[in-house]
């Protein structure tokens, strides 16, 4: 997939040379591919399945939780999904997660986050059965990751990884610098970039809330990875001309819409795109990808748990 819109456009009279990287494309590609490992799978009898868990009375969790069980719909993978009263013991998400490890037609389990303050969550992510483990939380999974073995990569990491790789940019060589440090998103993309191999070896630098000169390391960075969850973080001044610009931030603000509120990236787009080389917008840019990256995990699972060969690149 390598589409972009590369005509030099005019907006307000300024140039716009970005390309935009359209994630909503690119996760269909990838959800078309997955609705083919279903097949695949269906054929030798197994069913992929997926369950979600949720312990939260938070209306975007749920709102993240039915999106899931509506993809998982949509390229046949069972969904299986599991409401926890929030105020319930800890103990109780603990034998929710057991029986799900038991169940044979449970090949991927995910318990949506944040969890409430009684619940520890590292606890919870290391319940879960590392073969089953499909948004890659747990510590034999990351260790994996980092050792450059991954079982199961981070659906963000992983979504941009597949965003880069769809728009032919040269992470090979190339200075990236990611802004945040993250479990989910800040540290495995960086061990993503560094890796040895293809879509890897970038020089990569990790910015956080505690970095000195943020500006100075963006000046260099062929690629940027903002992941930050501060609306409009960073702007066009700070890029260098003709970079990368994955925008991971999605933040509600304040907007006259019918919902009250819009919302926008880490990036402060229209700045942004005067100078980048190729921009994600938000939304429309990384979220798609997270969501479709899911289902790459659990068609990977149910692959691995059946010992069924399915051709994932
Ligand atoms: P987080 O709050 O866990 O981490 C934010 C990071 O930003 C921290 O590591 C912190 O050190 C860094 N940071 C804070 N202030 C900074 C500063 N002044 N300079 C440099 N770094 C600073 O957030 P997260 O879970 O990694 O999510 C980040 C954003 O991405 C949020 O907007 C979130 O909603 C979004 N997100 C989007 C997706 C998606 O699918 N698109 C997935 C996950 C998260």
């Amino acid at each position: 997939m390598t589409d972009t819109a590369d005509e030099t456009d005019i907006i307000d009279g300024h140039a716009v040379a970005a390309d935009i990287i359209d994630g909503n494309a690119v996760a269909a590609d990838v959800r078309g591919a997955v609705a083919g490992h279903v097949e695949t799978l269906e054929a030798a009898g197994v069913t992929p399945g997926l369950a979600t868990v949720l312990m939260s009375d938070d209306p975007a969790s749920e709102t993240y939780v039915s999106m899931k069980q509506r993809d998982c719909e949509e390229v046949g993978i069972e969904g299986i999904h599991v409401e926890i009263d929030a105020d319930a013991p800890a103990s109780e998400l603990y034998e929710t997660i057991d029986d799900l490890n038991e169940r044979d037609d449970v090949h991927g389990v995910l318990v949506q986050l944040p969890l409430p303050d009684h619940v520890d969550k590292r606890s919870v992510i290391r319940r879960i059965a590392p073969e089953k483990d499909v948004d890659g939380f747990h510590p034999e999974n990351v260790g994996r990751l980092v050792a450059g073995d991954a079982r199961f990569k981070p659906c963000t990491p992983h979504g941009v990884q597949k965003l880069l790789a769809a728009y032919d940019v040269e992470t090979e060589g190339a200075d990236a610098v990611v802004v945040g440090r993250s479990d989910i998103v800040g540290k495995p993309m960086a061990n993503l970039l560094i890796q040895k191999g293809p879509l890897g070896n970038a020089t990569t630098t990790v910015c956080h809330s505690r970095t000195e000169d943020l500006a100075g390391k963006l000046a260099d960075a062929d690629i940027v990875v903002a992941a930050v969850g501060i609306p409009e973080f960073i702007d066009g001044s700070m890029l260098k001309a003709g970079a990368t610009v994955i925008d991971v931030g999605i933040n509600r603000v304040d907007a006259d819409t019918e919902k009250g509120y819009e919302l926008v990236g880490d990036v402060e787009y229209d700045s942004a795109r005067e100078v980048a080389g190729a921009i994600t917008p938000v939304p429309g840019g990384v979220g798609p990808m997270t969501r479709a990256m899911l289902l790459y995990n659990t068609v990977k699972a149910a692959g691995i748990q059946h010992d069924v060969e399915i051709d994932l690149d």
